[in-house]
């Protein structure tokens, strides 16, 4: 195994990162006098100069540099390290050497800062080495978000609402969810709970005269609860914000398995405008690997009963690169989607969390296809779909990103929200983050709630208290900010 050896730098996390690009199971050495007497890449600097190099099982590659005071003395390893990997594997990664999740943030921060468009296409294909191709998605992206995204300011704020349960577990799974048949006795007071916090959170916005933009209840999925406690949860919401005023109030309805036509009309009389109906996969070999319980007509179905009940606005996730999947089937169930004209389709990269059974059951190497999957996304170019919405995640098949595309006028503003981190985002339920934006500082505070449902409901009082925190930040804004 590769070992990452880094001495001398503030923090080893581009360093690590970088390097993972081309070594994904590299692992980092506690800092010491010596280096791993193994494989290992190492990135050291003195008070002028950064010495990077890469000691394979033949070779022993080295390179020096001086220190550029314009520039983090991390960033410039890295871009040292990136040219001497990418040559000693003869890999080069389709995001250049960019190793952070939001690609297309970077974009808008360098709008932020004045620069033109020539400069930023010349900092992404030339410094960062991404590709003409992603650079492209990254900028039509970012563009066409400049023109949806509109009116947020410091007491804006989204609403997310957790339900962590699933009828059962996707063996690709990362989140914390349960299944329903696992946690009967937990689902109703959870559902209690829950409905109280979200009573709380509306309080605190109305005492600092917060102003709700969207509305997004996800999980887990929500639909794995009863119809009544599907009601119950979207009741509380109904009564404690003003659902008319919301942009787009979205339920996800992910799994067939658990959506039938009463909760999908539920949903619809509740006020919500957005629904995903999540296939995953138009392929029922490579739906039974992942663990799902239904059929493709199973998603079909639902896809047209919730039509029938009137939801106009209707997203479908794929993940390309999943167990048994191939370039030409993945292809295909694109292809089938985009013949139901869903007014959003979002194509997601298979990613590998440890907590995933998907680790220790299959190998990564079988999914070496999943980029040219990928390069069927031109397809929805073609249907008429362009990409609002894109952002990388850690362990991702090949570094690869995840992309939501919509129909014009369709795109996903909480998406685009929490992923571009414009405003506040206020959550409810277990696992749920409080991400409070503070725009003048470009500082996020984070409020954790507990991450199971048990430790959330046992927890609860406390849960509650931590709300307090947004009193407070909102009352240290400066006056300027406010
Ligand atoms: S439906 Fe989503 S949250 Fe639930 S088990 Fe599958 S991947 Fe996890």
């Amino acid at each position: 195994m590769m070992l990452i050896y880094v001495k001398g730098f503030k923090s080893s996390y581009d360093i690590e990162h970088l390097t993972r690009l081309f070594y994904p199971d590299a692992a980092i050495t506690a800092n010491g006098t010596h280096y791993p007497k193994t494989e290992c890449v190492v990135a050291r600097k003195s008070k002028n100069k950064i010495m990077v190099g890469v000691r394979t099982k033949d070779k022993t590659y080295v390179r020096v540099g001086k220190v550029n005071l314009a520039e983090k003395p991390s960033f410039t390893a890295s871009a040292m390290l990136y040219h001497l990997l990418k040559q000693i594997t003869g890999k080069r990664p389709s995001w250049g050497m960019l190793t952070g999740v939001r690609p297309v943030r970077l974009i808008h921060d360098m709008w932020a800062e004045g620069k033109t468009d020539a400069e930023i296409s010349n900092r992404f294909l030339t410094s960062f080495d991404v590709t003409d191709e992603k650079y492209k998605l990254a900028m039509g992206t970012a563009k066409l978000q400049k023109q949806v995204m509109c009116g947020s300011n410091v007491k804006s704020y989204s609403l997310y609402v957790s339900i962590p349960f699933c009828p059962s577990r996707c063996s690709y799974c990362s989140f914390v969810s349960r299944t329903t048949a696992g946690s009967q006795k937990l689902i109703q007071p959870y559902v209690d709970k829950l409905c109280l916090e979200i009573a709380e959170i509306s309080r605190v916005a109305q005492q600092n005269d917060l102003h709700l933009h969207t509305i997004y209840i996800g999980g887990g999925t929500p639909t794995a609860l009863s119809a009544a406690q599907l009601r119950q949860v979207m009741q509380a919401i109904k009564e404690n914000f003003d659902i008319a005023r919301a942009e787009e109030y979205t339920v996800e309805a992910g799994r067939p398995d658990c959506t039938d036509e009463e909760k999908l009309s539920i949903i619809k009389e509740m006020g919500a405008t957005r629904v995903s109906i999540n296939p995953q996969t138009l392929n029922d070999t490579v739906l039974k690997a992942i663990g799902r319980r239904h059929s493709v007509q199973d998603v079909i179905d639902c896809y047209h009963i919730a039509r029938k009940l009137g939801h106009n606005n209707i997203n479908m996730d794929l993940i390309a690169g999943l167990p048994l999947d191939t370039v030409d089937s993945f292809a295909k169930s694109l292809q089938g989607v985009i013949a139901l004209a869903p007014e959003n389709i979002t194509v997601h990269t298979l990613t590998l969390k440890r907590a995933s059974n998907l680790v220790i059951e299959h190998s990564p190497d079988a999914y070496d296809d999943v980029s040219k999957m990928l390069e069927y996304n031109r397809l929805l170019g073609q249907a008429g779909y362009a990409p609002y919405y894109l952002y990388r995640q850690k362990n991702t098949l090949d570094n690869l990103e995840n992309t939501g595309f919509a129909k014009p006028g369709f795109e996903g503003l909480y998406n685009i929200y929490i992923m571009e981190e414009v405003h506040s985002i206020l959550s409810a339920g277990a696992g749920g983050v409080t991400k409070l934006k503070s725009p003048a500082e470009n500082r996020i505070e984070r409020i954790f709630n507990h991450k199971y449902p048990l430790e959330y409901t046992e927890n609860f009082a406390e849960m509650l208290r931590r709300k307090q925190q947004i009193t407070t930040f909102f009352s240290q804004l400066s006056e300027n900010e406010v």
